[in-house]
């Protein structure tokens, strides 16, 4: 590259860092840079080629209403930068993203990846087993697909059954058959020809899926690193590619280890962890994107090369503010037709919102206090006990459907009530700090857990163990040897996110009734809605300040 052109690769990145040190980035128009990658062999050839990239769709395929203080969900590792979108809007879905494509296909060569969480986690894609963000990504022609830790939620079979439906790879290195060995589904890699260039693409996906699912939907697989499982398949791509993309369900942190461990990586396309990457992260000669969560956003690289000079490579991003994009007529009848038999059922007014309800990931998520509410009113129970999750949709004042409140509750979890202790409760909460500050990057698992009839400190800072203050269950203090009655799920009774602690409980008292259903008929009772007093939970990390 020339002289000039580096300088001014280095502008550009350098105002672009700057915007990253606020607190709050906002989601606003498209960020558009330039950046030198020395992507291939010495051949350069005359030639453009745009790559563009998704992730963590979690069964998002209409559009969904967003405000300024929320993300999709509150997204990125704790001690990162909140992402927050800078207007009230509808934004996504794939009638949108259609229109986007397209357009990008206008300019030429396209090649189009997506990062994994695909299919569940919404009323229709339940009721169509994942069937109809596959049907939609085949009618946008997708290229190739990681499989993120919820694509196997409707089991391993089904996930077999939908690779059968969809005309991409949907691959991971590091997820293998028990008994062959080999990678799930097929070759984790493919080499396509495009643009006159080799495209290496090599998928991994997570390798703590067992703590973030059912055992049973996993049966017969084991998840491994992505790091190790990279290597060798990164070293064969390097010498058949000119460029080497791995799409990764690994998530932000987890990545920046592959890039530094592995060398050899152009670009690695993330997911998992809802980031927004913009500019590009750069970790020696490699690239790291991902494009946040629930199909709101789209990443682009172009890379263009003249014959003489080195390549360039563009980066941008498109929020898909419906507002601002014509969604696409094939696509809005095609997405009718598979709504059309469910309509009535997923159109369901369950109850009124007469406030924002958010589900937050990393700190106290009111929604989720009121689920904890509400089982424990159905209970009697003094605490409730529930995972920090990063999927579903905040809910917006206004008429709650039954496909909006399940997005944010589609796994089929029964409730459960049990007697802990108060150190077996202190455990638990410990292990939450745990997983949200580790030793390792690839010990990140879950956002931090939901608590309701209690008030408590984490301090993220602090050394293991003594992370969890100030524990009060109602107005008392915690007692270590009281026995607590608490309400919780089948999910993490069967030691999600390493909550195992429950599973020693006393008392153990299943019953036959799913969370979601027990929060439908409640709030279907009261008719009107709001969010709970919050301020129960507070967290400390030296990174992103103190907040409640
Ligand atoms: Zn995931």
């Amino acid at each position: 590259m020339s002289k000039k052109g580096k300088m001014f690769w280095n502008v550009i990145c350098i105002k672009a860092l700057e915007k990253l040190k606020v607190a709050s980035i906002p989601i606003g128009g498209c960020v558009v840079l330039v950046m030198s990658l020395v992507l291939f062999s010495p051949k350069t050839l005359s030639t453009r080629l745009t790559i563009l990239y998704t992730n963590d769709f979690h069964g998002r395929y209409i559009p969904i209403e967003v405000a300024p203080g929320s993300a999709t969900s509150q997204t990125g590792d704790p001690g990162g930068r909140a992402i927050s979108f800078d207007r009230t809007g509808k934004i996504g879905g794939f009638a949108y993203l259609s229109t986007l494509v397209q357009e990008r296909q206008a300019h030429g060569p396209l090649l189009l990846v997506h990062g994994g969480d695909t299919f569940s986690d919404d009323l229709l894609g339940n009721l169509t087993r994942g069937e109809v963000v596959i049907q939609l990504m085949n009618a946008l022609g997708y290229d190739f697909m990681a499989l993120g830790n919820h694509d196997f939620d409707y089991g391993l079979e089904r996930t077999q059954q939908l690779q059968a439906l969809a005309d991409f790879p949907m691959r991971a290195a590091n997820i293998l058959v028990e008994a062959t060995g080999q990678p799930v589904l097929g070759a984790p890699v493919k080499v396509m020809e495009i643009a006159d260039l080799k495209v290496g693409l090599l998928a991994l996906g997570y390798h703590n899926t067992p703590l973030t699912t059912s055992r049973e939907l996993i049966r017969g697989l084991s998840f491994t690193s992505g790091i190790e499982a990279a290597r060798p398949y990164v070293q064969v791509l390097r010498q058949r590619a000119d460029l080497v993309i791995v799409v990764s369900h690994q998530g932000m942190a987890v990545d920046q280890v592959l890039a530094r461990q592995v060398p050899g990586i152009d670009v690695i396309i993330g997911g998992h962890s809802h980031d927004w990457i913009a500019p590009p992260h750069q970790i020696g000669g490699t690239y790291l994107v991902q494009a946040l969560s629930d199909g709101t956003l789209v990443g682009e690289l172009v890379l263009e090369s003249e014959e003489g000079h080195e390549p360039q490579v563009e980066a941008h991003n498109y929020p898909l503010w419906n507002d601002k994009i014509a969604a696409d007529p094939a696509l809005v009848d095609l997405i009718k037709k598979w709504r059309q038999l469910h309509r009535p059922y997923l159109e369901a007014v369950i109850a009124t919102a007469i406030e924002r309800i958010d589900r937050q990931y990393k700190s106290q998520s009111p929604f989720d206090t009121l689920v904890g509410d509400i089982l424990r009113e159905e209970t009697g129970a003094e605490i409730a006990l529930l995972p920090g999750v990063g999927y579903g949709v905040s809910l917006t004042p206004g008429p709650i459907t039954r496909e909006q409140l399940y997005t944010l509750l589609p796994h089929p979890v029964r409730m459960v009530r049990a007697k802990l202790i108060g150190r077996q409760i202190l455990d638990i909460l410990e292990q939450s700090a745990i997983n949200l500050n580790p030793r390792h990057p690839l010990e990140l698992v879950g956002g931090l857990i939901q608590t309701s009839g209690m008030s408590w400190t984490v301090d993220l800072d602090r050394p293991r163990g003594q992370r969890i203050q100030n524990v009060r269950i109602g107005e008392a203090s915690l007692e270590p040897m009281r026995s607590y009655s608490v309400v919780t799920h089948t999910g993490m009774l069967e030691g999600l996110h390493r909550y195992e602690a429950i599973g020693q409980g006393t008392e153990i008292h299943r019953y036959d009734r799913l969370v979601v259903d027990i929060v439908e008929a409640w709030m279907g009772r009261q008719g009107q809605v709001k969010a709970p007093p919050g301020g129960q939970i507070r967290l400390i990390s030296k990174d992103r300040g103190s907040a409640k």
